[in-house]
């Protein structure tokens, strides 16, 4: 299918109405130099790592290649509950499709590469801080095993960009910088639910028929869009669960930043939980609704399933089938999240009666807000004998950001008593229960504070802990990076993570 576009090439910030993207060639910028390239990546893809100003060019938008036909994709979305309209790519350019070794095909986009018809009232480009937050976070999540976009490169622009600091309020310039980020596609639920919107069946029933012939193929036959958003809301709800088993708050879960793969897409203002506390959002502007915070991602996301729901309604004739697919969501989840909790406690197998068990495990952990990762860690060492509140507490004293109280104590001693009651009765060895959870739970996240101090040093020309993070990384579920296995230090009490 050839679908309309806007090939004017006229960046200027409008409304598209009749098409799908719109022709969008990157603005050069004073100088691009190479800051960060994954191997790893790379040689899936089979790109070899660029040598030349020329290759190193491409990846801040300085050269485009003559087989490339860089465009913004045209898409809509809800934002905090409320239909947003036309939004788009705004700071985003797809420079073309790679062809990986597998045969796989990829989109390669720059993130911070100038401005596009979307770009509304902004300048189309990403500062050092949040580029280097998004290169390292979505390798680090590939990494932990949770369906992402990737990052191939990260360069800086030699040049400053006008940002309002949330820290200190003031407008002040902050260093350029450009992502390459790779994705088998980067489609939103906000694409349908703009061509819902404008009421352009055609496009939309073309939209869908291509989404599904290139990156559903075992979906065919008459159901085919049926079939497609019942996979959708099945990698929804997995996806879902991942965050929670390594405790990440995505932050802006926004259905223009809502995949029709299952990824993780668009990292703005994300963070892993420290403390675990399920009322955590890292973006400042969603409070006091905390909309999006960690224990809200899952029911948010049946909620995003439904505006993509309704998008896709104009495809059929009765929605009976289509609103049942979603109302399964909730079964799906749950069904996921026992599998996903059951891994991480090392259950032989999740049981009926387990769900209390699990239940247990949320709330208490709710009441005492231990350091999610590390008490995940400790359990994985736990005795199975702990006589007293006392010992309970003193295994687990490394989680705590605050001693405990009384009824902590207990409470945490009561989880523990049926926690050991339940793994005697497990059916596997306890090898494989050790093995089982060291799987699923990370020993090594990349933790806000980090990111931060990385972020600082970077900009002060010192690339040590950039380096070290990209390495420790690469391997989560090992103990060879517990130089950073220590709780989110005082200095840094909870702040908003940032997502410009
Ligand atoms: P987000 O919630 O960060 O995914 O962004 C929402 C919309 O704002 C998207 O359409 C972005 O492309 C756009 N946007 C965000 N930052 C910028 C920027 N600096 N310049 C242009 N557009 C932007
Ligand atoms: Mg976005
Ligand atoms: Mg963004």
């Amino acid at each position: 299918t050839r679908f309309p576009g806007d090939a004017s090439g006229d960046l200027r910030p409008r409304q598209t109405p009749g098409v799908l993207y719109s022709k969008a060639i990157p603005t050069p910028v004073k100088q691009v130099s190479l800051l960060a390239w994954s191997e790893e990546l790379a040689s899936e893809l089979g790109i070899k790592k660029p040598e030349t100003q020329q290759e190193i060019d491409l990846l801040g938008g300085n050269f485009v290649a003559e087989t490339m036909q860089p465009y913004a994709a045209c898409y809509a979305g809800h934002q905090f509950g409320n239909w947003a309209g036309q939004l788009g790519d705004g700071r985003a350019i797809t420079l073309g499709e790679w062809v990986a070794l597998n045969q796989k095909t990829f989109e390669l986009q720059l993130k911070g590469a100038g401005p596009t018809p979307y770009s509304r009232r902004a300048d189309g480009r990403a500062v050092l801080r949040s580029s280097v937050r998004e290169y390292l976070m979505s390798e680090a999540m590939h990494y932990l095993g949770v369906p992402t976009t990737r990052a191939l490169s990260l360069v800086s622009t030699g040049e400053g960009i006008w940002r309002d600091m949330f820290y200190n309020g003031n407008p002040q310039q902050e260093p350029g910088a450009v992502v390459m980020r790779v994705s088998e596609s980067f489609l939103r639920f906000g694409n349908f639910e703009m061509l819902a919107a404008r009421k352009e069946q055609e496009n939309l029933r073309n939209l869908a028929d291509w989404t599904i012939s290139r990156y559903f193929q075992h979906l065919t036959g008459e159901d085919k869009v049926l079939a497609w958003f019942k996979e959708v809301v099945e990698r929804t709800a997995t996806l879902m669960a991942e965050w929670l088993r390594v405790g990440f708050v995505h932050g802006v879960m926004n259905t223009d930043n809502m995949s029709v793969l299952g990824l993780t897409i668009d990292y703005g203002p994300f963070s892993f939980l420290d403390d675990y506390d399920p009322h955590f959002t890292p973006n400042t502007t969603d409070l006091p609704g905390r909309r999006y915070a960690f224990g809200q991602q899952a029911a948010i996301a049946y909620w995003n399933l439904g505006c993509l729901a309704s998008a896709l309604a104009p495809l059929f004739t009765g929605t009976e089938e289509l609103v049942a697919s979603l109302e399964k969501y909730g079964d799906i989840f749950l069904e996921k999240y026992y599998a996903m909790m059951g891994n991480k406690l090392g259950l032989d197998e999740v049981k009926p009666e387990d769900s209390n068990l699990i239940a247990q495990f949320e709330e208490t952990l709710s009441e005492i807000k231990p350091d999610m990762t590390i008490f995940y860690q400790l359990l994985i060492d736990l005795p199975l004998d702990l006589a007293d509140e006392k010992t309970a507490a003193a295994h687990f004293q490394e989680s705590f950001y605050n001693e405990l109280n009384s009824t902590e104590s207990e409470k945490l001693f009561t989880l523990v008593k049926a926690y050991s009651e339940r793994i005697k009765q497990n059916a596997i060895s306890q090898e494989e229960k050790t093995q089982k959870m060291r799987q699923a739970n990370p020993r090594f996240i990349l933790r806000n504070y980090l990111l931060h101090q990385a972020i600082e040093a970077l900009e002060s020309g010192d690339n040590a802990l950039f380096v070290k993070l990209q390495a420790a990384i690469k391997e989560p579920y090992s103990l060879k990076h517990d130089e950073f296995f220590a709780k989110r230090p005082d200095w840094a009490s909870r702040k908003a993570g940032c997502s410009m």
